[in-house]
């Protein structure tokens, strides 16, 4: 394999250099850091542009890299777009927050890859050497954790390293691992919200919300387990497992008599990384036997525009299935109108934070209008989410919203006590607000 930096010392030879930097400072009275530098877009780079485009970028970043660093400083290569600058010589932590602003400084401008200004954010974890008895590889380890709090934060920033960091690798680690068993063992739990008719409170659906019955430690709700299975690839068991639930207590419902519910299930766009990511989904409601037109999936704005290109070939399909998509959290990213009316989508949900404030916050009151203005103008449902007292739910009364989900309604519960508190025969009760 070629090496597009020639020159750079590489992971063992890095290392190597940690611990003389140590023992030197510690000798000195002075301190030492390692800062962990990791390319934010280094993968899109690479991918839309090709790996020369890639492997000029990383060399005109090395030279910038060079010429921001002192003398004392060491630049290190760990692999692919991974960096490590071991700084000596410093009075503390803020010197070293002054070699990583550096470092971000060089990054802020763009780069002249074969005729195309690239801009490369960074990452930067920065770990201070400390106790007596760490290591070199523990030194780069924590680093390596800070970096990715830094990442996790958006990017383009930097952070030290934090005890706590470890702490919630740790659980992130357990919650990861728990999470593969939780897969076959059949653990996770649906749970049903119901959403009513604003005009007349009768039921006009449910939303099917994911928990997780970890055997020790009780349900652990979605906000815990779901961003672990998006980054660890186990979103499509998780999100097949709660889809497939979800059609089974809408077939059980229909052949009780029960009058068709409409169900919502929120779907990750992870779980859509191209066309043919559809057909799993569309399978389980094929072998559940359920009817695809009581199916809509929720897909949350932001993560919706930032992949659009990506999943509007999925979402047609899913369209022309009979399936509605709802555009969940809706007025927290940035849709053009323009290009809203061009999506396959049926509904809007208006997010929770506007539904709080609308009767204090006059902004978020406008915001809640126009959405709903807007949604009817374009044949869309507009549902609101989180109405927790009366005053919200008048306010939706007077803009002509649809459809109203939140606790003054009806909290989430599971299929057994919906049945209980709103199933009546043949028919569904409404809410009593
Ligand atoms: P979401 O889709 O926006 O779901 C609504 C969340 O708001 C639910 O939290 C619900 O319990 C809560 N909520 C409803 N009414 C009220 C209210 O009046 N006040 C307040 N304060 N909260 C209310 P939950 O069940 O914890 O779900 C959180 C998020 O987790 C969901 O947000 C959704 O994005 C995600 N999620 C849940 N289940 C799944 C799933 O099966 N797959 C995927 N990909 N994501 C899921
Ligand atoms: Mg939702
Ligand atoms: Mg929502």
């Amino acid at each position: 394999t070629r090496d597009p930096l020639p020159g750079l010392p590489h992971r063992a030879l890095t290392l190597d250099r940690v611990s003389p930097a140590l023992k030197t400072a510690r000798r000195r009275g002075r301190r030492a850091a390692a800062l962990y530098i990791d390319l934010d877009r280094f993968k899109q780079v690479n991918d839309t542009l090709g790996h020369d485009v890639g492997d000029a970028l990383l060399k005109m970043l090395v030279a910038a890299l060079r010429g921001a660093l002192r003398a004392t400083d060491t630049l290190g290569r760990l692999g692919g777009d991974e960096f490590v600058v071991i700084a000596e010589e410093l009075d503390g932590p803020q010197d070293a927050a002054r070699v990583a602003e550096n470092i971000l400084n060089v990054a802020r401008r763009p780069f002249d890859a074969e005729g195309r200004a690239l801009f490369t954010p960074l990452s930067i974890g920065i770990a201070m050497d400390g106790d007596p008895d760490e290591d070199a590889a523990a030194l780069l380890r924590h680093a390596d954790t800070a970096m990715q709090a830094a990442k996790s934060g958006g990017g383009g920033t930097y952070r030290f390293f934090m005890p706590e960091m470890n702490a919630e690798a740790m659980a992130r680690l357990e919650i990861e691992r728990d999470l593969r068993k939780a897969v076959d063992a059949g653990q996770f739990v649906v749970h049903y919200q119901p959403k009513f008719a604003v005009d007349d409170l009768r039921l006009v659906g449910v939303e099917a919300l994911a928990r997780w019955r970890h055997p020790e430690k009780g349900m652990i709700p979605p906000g815990d387990f779901i961003p672990v299975a998006e980054q660890t690839g186990l979103i499509a068991a998780v999100g097949g497992a709660v889809l497939r639930e979800a059609m089974r207590q809408s077939v059980e419902w229909r052949r009780r008599g029960l009058p068709p519910l409409p169900i919502a299930v929120n779907l990750s766009v992870r779980q859509l990384p191209d066309e043919t990511a559809c057909l799993p989904l569309l399978a389980v409601i094929e072998q559940e036997e359920a009817d695809p037109a009581l199916l809509e999936l929720e897909i949350t704005e932001t993560t919706m525009m930032d992949n659009i290109r990506q999943i509007i070939p999925a979402l047609r399909r899913l369209r022309d299935a009979g399936v509605s998509i709802a555009v969940d959290d809706f007025g927290t990213g940035h849709s053009s109108l323009a290009y809203l009316r061009k999506l396959p989508i049926t509904t809007l949900k208006i997010d929770r934070s506007f539904i709080n404030d609308v009767e204090d916050d006059a902004d978020s009151a406008a915001i809640a209008a126009t959405i709903i203005s807007m949604g009817r103008q374009l044949g869309l449902h507009v549902v609101a989410e989180g109405i927790e007292n009366i005053g919200q739910l008048a306010f939706l009364r007077r803009h002509g919203c649809d459809m109203a989900q939140g606790f003054l309604l009806a909290r989430p519960m599971p299929a057994a006590e919906l049945e209980a508190r709103f199933g009546d025969g043949a028919a569904w009760r409404r809410a009593d607000a």
